[in-house]
């Protein structure tokens, strides 16, 4: 499975949120977690990006809490500006690792094709 597509399936996942169309069902509705939770969250873009496991150091914490705390429903999904501020925080983040998969995987082909000479 290709980690670009699942994290772009995340990025859509959180657009429909901010669009209120979507809500958030965690672990349940959460393209990298369905795949790499496994109880251990183990090989997440996420979990590699951030150096945590469980979304620690991504801006989910913040969702999650506010959403307990303030709204306290099943489904999280937009009710104020705080949680389309958070949404928004979590969309650009998944947005990031997007773009910081493809930066390596551009940095690796150029390796494999030899364009780069090899070290010492
Ligand atoms: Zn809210």
């Amino acid at each position: 499975m290709d980690k670009i597509k699942i994290m772009e399936a995340s990025v859509a996942k959180w657009n429909r949120i901010i669009e209120g169309k979507g809500s958030d069902g965690g672990v349940l509705d959460c393209p990298p977690c369905r795949i790499f939770y496994m109880l251990v969250c183990f090989g997440c873009p996420i979990a590699e990006y951030t150096g945590k496991k469980f979304c620690k150091g991504s801006p989910y914490g913040d969702w999650y809490w506010h959403q307990i705390e303030d709204h306290g429903y099943m489904r999280k999904k937009i009710y104020c500006p705080e949680c389309l501020r958070l949404a928004e925080a979590m969309r650009d983040f998944m947005v990031e690792i997007v773009e910081h998969l493809k930066k390596k995987r551009n940095d690796a082909q150029k390796t494999r094709s030899g364009s780069t000479p090899p070290g010492p």
